[in-house]
């Protein structure tokens, strides 16, 4: 373009733009030079709005501008977390109208804050407000009459999270905008806002990842305006664990940017909780196409639907392009971070817009699909090119904010009116419905087990009671100690969500997520729903936390046992007693009257054990029996192994679940990067390597991040102070290579055990470090749906899928280590897998008819898919095409020169959820040694291996 051409259109936008902010009725004067700066920023005049084409000026709050010395949305800029903060700080410090809270610390150490946002008023009476809609939430305390007096007196309280997904950048530029137009415009729709609601912005929800964010943007993304031309948009880590995952929490709260969610959401009790994402063209905002979930509040529902319209509306008539709603994901799960509101009888949405990981303005082209006229999308995108800004993004984005509080306060009652109502309608359900109650027995396999979900629940806000006496029902009588969820609650809806079966259609088109997420089969758990009202009426004591579970050592003698009942807390227990000797059963045995299934742990007599054995017990809630003399049982040594975890560098997400739960139960491990493999000696290293679920492609899971990229430095430097952990590296680029993965035979073949899971077992069975499975069609390969293979059989069994269920499993060989602690048949989670046939001695290698596929060899499938027996494969979620999945091998256990692979068809430490399942892990771990050297299974004499 000619200097001319370019000084027409710039001529152009900031006529327009000058038009916009100077209406006639407008009280605001602008900051000099914000229309002009707002309107370069912006790419056409029809991606702004007059709302934010200026800012408002103001004597005595300090603007984005003034702080920044840019606007926000600017172009090649970024700001970092401790500059927003700073600007937070600085706002409220000169306005009346903005307070800052602390309201977490992020992993790494940072804090994370809250702004509180209304007029004088609204400031002065934050903490009255506050106990109003307290009162509001909770339907037992708070009468008809005294709600109506609350409605009339308090005030709508909105919430915005910005920042949750590090590399949609946008969103922390538009909330100190919106906070700073909040605070000081005079427009009447902005006083409006200010007068009616209490609005609540989080700027920064994961600080850790935005600092990264903005250390690579301007490391290797800063100056590059070509798409094309972009190499990877996001450094590899969000935070210490998360990355996009850290969207997947709102039932777990194992992320600190979760936790500081809940306690904000606890604290105000907002009737909206708004999440800010950045991924499609121009503005989706938020409601998913069904199945719906029935524990939701049909009036969420509705008032998601009526604030998108109203944005799509005033958007689309402001002459904005491209802003619509419902055709996105279903809205079936609901474990995203606005959930934190929908499952607690609040409002939970979110935007998608048009981000980049970049701050600079590129050139697009949307796809034919993403551009048409539809109902849901009445002004479609552009098609063809066009370019898009920084500032676009915050235009929209702010723009759809300013509308949603618009509407709200226009009828700031019936919001708060209708909050109360949504925790009415789910106490009243819980009072005149069965079920009535859920009672969860405290004395299953694994109390510790039973302790954690009774924790999880309360944390969820979920109230969780005791009996002090036993409870007799029609179910059944049940003794003291039993936990009692009750449901006349406020929260019943969600309780029931988390505690009973889901079923997701098979007509109800491709999920978007897991489509189960029973707490009960998460954690192999009996929790039995009563039918019974009496049990309203039983003696029971609430709880505030879960009772620690009491460990106990009874009996005489220098040798201890402990009886596998399939605690989870095993694996941390082996390694809290690293120093001494164990041996683990082969078979049941009998001592002192007591059965001790195969599995259970046998502790000769050794210097200082009595009283490790006691320090354990307390610690983990295990019991253990002292006695004279070891039982007579075929039994193996079980020494800890250097364990070592391998973590990709691209990807790092579900693996860092893994790291987490290993964390959790401080599992000593040594973090393997893809350097760290290529550099080999890994037997000298590690004896168990672990390498968890990766949605990568073979190739991808070899070779990694492409070399072009290179070299990468993701690595603590003056200029890059962000980057580098939780783990560092010269170049990330390359992956492991050809050379890593002799380097990864080697280790196996020269005796280490090698266990993958998820879609991560398609590099030793499809690699060739195991050979004679066989990837069988029908199967979707990444755990992720959505595909387009996937979609288009959407409710027809051509692909096999499982996005996200509770499955049946048997066990092919219920002696086997992985066994322990589990009944020959039970169940797992499994979201979307390759599929692998069970293995052969030799694959057919060429046409010749002597030389076709080699006879089945079973005998290393440890678990298969499907109940033996033949009860029903699904118990909670859905599955389609499982005809082809049933027999197939769930677990694997393989031997490769002198070393095994253990490869999983499921992920057993999924975002810390499925703690049942996580014990097949743990026993491959502890059991390591007798893995490699176990009973021959399989071969003939004779068979190549
Ligand atoms: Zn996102």
């Amino acid at each position: 373009m000619s200097i001319r051409a370019l000084h027409f259109l710039t001529s152009i936008l900031l006529c327009s733009a000058v038009l916009h902010a100077q209406s006639p009725d407008g009280p605001d004067t602008v900051v000099a030079g914000s229309v002009e700066e707002i309107a370069q920023a912006t790419t056409e005049p029809r991606f702004l709005s007059p709302w934010v084409s200026y800012l408002p000026a103001s004597n005595d709050v300090v603007s984005p501008r003034a702080f920044l010395h840019r606007i926000p949305g600017a172009p090649g800029e970024l700001v970092r977390s401790s500059v927003a903060y700073a600007y937070s700080r600085a706002l409220a410090a000169s306005s009346p109208r903005v307070r800052v809270f602390t309201i977490g610390h992020s992993e790494e150490g940072r804090e994370i804050i809250l702004l509180a946002i209304a007029d004088e008023a609204g400031i002065q009476q934050l903490d009255q407000l506050k106990a109003t809609t307290a009162a509001l939430a909770d339907p037992r305390k708070t009468d008809a009459a005294t709600a109506e007096r609350l409605v009339a007196s308090g005030r709508p309280i909105y919430y915005f999270n910005a920042a949750l997904h590090s590399d949609e950048t946008g969103s922390t530029e538009t909330m100190l905008e919106l906070a700073y137009r909040l605070a000081v415009s005079e427009q009447p729709q902005i006083r409006r806002i200010r007068e009616n609601l209490v609005v609540l912005i989080n700027p920064v929800s994961n600080p850790d990842g935005r600092d990264k964010q903005v250390d690579w943007f301007y490391r290797f993304l800063r100056g590059k305006t070509a798409l094309e031309d972009l190499p990877r948009q996001a450094p590899p880590y969000w935070s210490k664990y998360a990355f996009v995952d850290i969207n997947r929490d709102a039932h777990q709260q194992a992320h600190e940017t979760t936790k500081a969610v809940y306690r904000m959401f606890y604290a105000w009790h907002p009737q909206v909780v708004h999440d800010l994402h950045e991924s499609v063209a121009l503005l989706m905002t938020w409601n998913g196409t069904g199945p719906v979930n029935e524990h939701v509040d049909p009036l969420s529902y509705s008032e998601r639907l009526e604030l998108s319209f109203h944005e799509v509306r005033t958007l689309g008539g402001m002459g904005m392009p491209g802003v619509w709603t419902w055709n996105f994901g279903d809205d079936f799960a609901h474990l995203f971070l606005d959930s934190i509101g929908l499952n607690h009888n609040s409002m939970g949405r979110g935007y998608e817009t048009f981000g980049n990981g970049t701050a600079e303005t590129l050139e697009h082209t949307l796809s034919a699909d993403e551009t048409t006229v539809d109902w849901y999308r009445p002004s479609p995108p552009p098609s063809g090119k066009f370019r898009w800004s920084a500032r676009d993004n915050v235009n929209y984005m702010e723009t759809a904010a300013l509308a949603a509080l618009e509407r709200i306060a226009q009828e700031p009652h019936t919001f708060l009116r209708n909050f109360y109502l949504k925790g009415l309608h789910s106490w009243q359900a819980g009072l005149h419905e069965a079920p009535y109650g859920f009672l969860i027995p405290d004395s299953q396999g694994d109390p510790t087990r039973v302790a954690q979900l009774v924790a999880r629940l309360l944390a969820l806000g979920i109230e969780v009671q005791r009996a002090a006496a036993p409870v007799n029902l029609q179910e059944g009588s049940f003794p003291a100690g039993t936990y009692v969820v009750r449901l006349d609650q406020p929260y019943r809806n969600y309780a029931v969500d988390l505690l009973t079966p889901s079923h997701f259609a098979k007509d109800a088109g491709e999920p978007y997520d897991d489509v189960s997420w029973e707490l009960p089969a998460h954690y192999h758990l009996d929790v039995i729903p009563t039918a019974d009202p009496q049990v309203r009426s039983a003696n029971l004591t609430p709880l505030a936390t879960a009772p620690p579970v009491a460990g106990a050592v009874s009996g005489q003698g220098s040798v201890y046992l402990l009886r596998d009942t399939g605690q989870e807390g095993l694996l941390e227990a082996r390694y809290r007693l690293d120093r001494f000797r164990i041996r683990i059963a082969q078979q049941s045995f009998n001592t002192r009257g007591l059965d001790f299934p195969a599995g259970s742990w046998i502790l000769p007599a050794q210097a200082g054990l009595g009283a490790a054995v006691h320090e354990i017990a307390t610690r983990l809630g295990l019991g253990f029996v002292a006695v004279e003399a070891a039982p007579e049982v075929p039994a193996h040594p079980a020494p800890v192994p250097r364990l070592g975890v391998w973590v990709p560098w691209a990807d790092t997400d579900t693996i860092g679940w893994l790291r987490y739960s290993l964390d959790q139960r401080h599992i000593p491990y040594l973090y393997v990067r893809d350097e760290d493999i290529r550099a080999g000696k890994l037997r000298d290293k590690y004896d168990v390597l672990l390498y968890g679920h990766v949605d990568l492609e073979l190739a991808e899971q070899i070779h990694g991040i492409p070399k072009a990229w290179g070299p990468m430095p993701f690595k603590k430097t003056a200029a890059t102070p962000s980057l580098g952990t939780p783990a560092s590296s010269e170049d990330i680029t390359g992956g492991i290579g050809w050379s890593g993965l002799a380097e990864l035979q080697r280790f196996v073949d020269s005796g280490g055990l090698l266990i993958t899971l998820g879609s991560g077992s398609a590099l030793p069975l499809e690699g060739g470090i195991v050979r004679g499975v066989r990837r069988e069609l029908g199967g979707v390969p990444r755990s992720t749906q959505g595909g387009g293979a996937a979609a288009a059989a959407a409710a027809n069994d051509a692909v096999t899928r499982t996005p996200g269920s509770h499955l049946r499993v048997s066990f092919a060989r219920p002696d086997h280590p992985i066994a322990y602690g589990y009944p020959a048949r039970t169940h797992v989670f499994r979201q979307n897998f390759p599929l692998y046939a069970t293995p052969r001695r030799w694959l057919r290698m060429a046409y010749c008819t002597g030389c076709l596929d080699g006879p089945l060899d079973p005998g290393g499938v440890v678990l298969e898919w499907g109940d033996r027996e033949g009860r029903p494969f699904v118990i909670s979620g859905q599955a389609w095409g499982e005809a082809n999945l049933i027999g197939r091998p769930a677990i694997l256990d393989l031997p490769a020169g002198r070393g095994h692979v253990i490869a999983f068809n499921f992920n057993p430490v999924h975002r810390d959820l499925n703690r049942g399942d996580q014990r097949m892990l743990w026993n491959a771990i502890i059991n390591w040694q007798a893995i490699l050297t176990g009973p021959a299974q399989g071969p003939a004499p004779g068979a190549p291996r």
